[in-house]
């Protein structure tokens, strides 16, 4: 039997944005308390716990962040390895460095995805513009450059068209180790989220349906339409070896490419995901609670879904806030960010009994956002 003392466990979240703020708001009901390591100031954690103000290469910051803690997770995972690694010889970090290196690195990522079956378009790895030259000559075009590291959120790739896109890409890009893809004509962009305890149970959330503008998440529809059972049968056995070969423990998000009845594995996140967070208000237990549930080794809630909900991102403007609670159906996520343009600065989940009463009404709130609203 598991129980706490007064006062609840502290979980330390590596990261001060708005997933560890999340977290914390799915947690905190749960009897738990929040410290975060951040070096911005101000940081969306700021509102739900302590926030150490640091850099994560700084040993002393580590060490008072560690003081007395439960265990350590992350919400980013650019969060360097080292700083997991010295965090691990103190206190439990959950999920382990494994999974944050193999999602750190495009190469390690489609090479582990590859090792274990899961299948990935074709792709090459390259350093010079010779190199990168030969390789869209296998390919062909279309193809998408992309840094190795440090890419998020269509940041740190280039879409290449036609020869004369090559000069500008290898501007944007070059003069750091790439990956080449063939450019994936996909039918639709769909995301598991899942779920793995320190007992090795697993649940996994329904497939959902994601809609990217210049690499960057727009809205999320959950469940996906018309997902037959084999397909998401796939993605969860994908998902399964994945987080038994990392003896992973915590939320992952794998995002795939459907084509026909086959799906590609894009990337994946080992940590909550956007395209999870419709699970807020449309799903038994939030992803943000089962991830705290996985790692604190409690039972993992049902991820049924309570109806279909419509995700939409707020990008750089925010919505009109009477607009959105005069809509029953609507529930408003803001981080406490300042608003700048294509920055996500909240969400809004749309809960119905179908997915057109759901579109209806996101489109309605859609439509109230100011015009600079969207990537930028
Ligand atoms: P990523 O940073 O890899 O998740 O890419 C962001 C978005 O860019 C994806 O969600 C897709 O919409 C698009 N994208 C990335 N790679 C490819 C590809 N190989 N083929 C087609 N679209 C892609």
């Amino acid at each position: 039997m598991t129980t706490w003392d007064w006062p609840g466990p502290v979980v330390g979240v590596l990261g001060g944005g708005q997933l560890g703020r999340m977290m914390a708001l799915a947690g905190i009901p749960l009897g738990l308390r929040f410290r975060f390591l951040e070096s911005k100031r101000p940081c969306p954690a700021d509102a739900v716990g302590t926030v150490v103000r640091s850099a994560y290469d700084d040993e002393g910051a580590l060490e008072t962040f560690a003081e007395g803690l439960a265990l350590v997770t992350y919400e980013f995972e650019n969060v360097p390895v080292a700083a997991v690694d010295t965090l691990s010889g103190s206190v439990i970090v959950r999920p382990g460095s494994e999974a944050l290196e193999m999602a750190q690195d495009r190469l390690r990522e489609k090479e582990g995805f590859q090792r274990l079956g899961i299948p990935v378009d074709e792709w090459r790895a390259v350093e010079t513009r010779e190199e990168l030259e030969a390789a869209l000559e296998e390919l062909g075009l279309p193809a998408v450059v992309k840094t190795r590291r440090l890419g998020y959120d269509g940041k740190g790739q280039a879409v290449i068209r036609s020869a004369e896109d090559l000069d500008e890409a290898w501007e944007k890009v070059g003069g750091v180790p790439l990956l080449v893809e063939s450019f994936v004509e996909f039918d639709r962009e769909l995301s598991l989220v899942a779920v793995r305890s320190r007992d090795g149970a697993f649940e996994a959330y329904p497939l959902v349906e994601n809609v990217h503008e210049q690499g960057i998440l727009v809205s999320t529809e959950a469940p996906a339409s018309d997902v037959p059972k084999a397909l998401q049968k796939k993605a969860e056995a994908s998902m399964l070896r994945l987080m038994e070969h990392l003896q992973y423990v915590g939320v992952m998000a794998v995002e795939f490419f459907q084509v026909g009845d086959e799906l590609l594995a894009n990337e994946m996140a080992p940590r909550v995901h956007n395209s999870g967070h419709w699970t807020q208000d449309g799903a038994v237990t939030s992803q943000f609670e089962n991830h705290l549930r996985a790692i604190l080794g409690l039972p993992l809630g049902p991820t049924d879904a309570r109806g279909v909900t419509v995700m939409i991102n707020l990008l750089g403007g925010l919505p009109k806030i009477d607009v959105v609670a005069a809509e029953p159906r609507a529930h408003l996520h803001l981080y406490d960010k300042k608003p700048k343009p294509g920055r996500k600065i909240g969400h809004v989940n749309v809960v119905a009994h179908d997915a057109e009463t759901a579109w209806s009404v996101a489109e309605k709130i859609r439509d109230t956002l100011p015009s600079s609203a969207g990537p930028a």
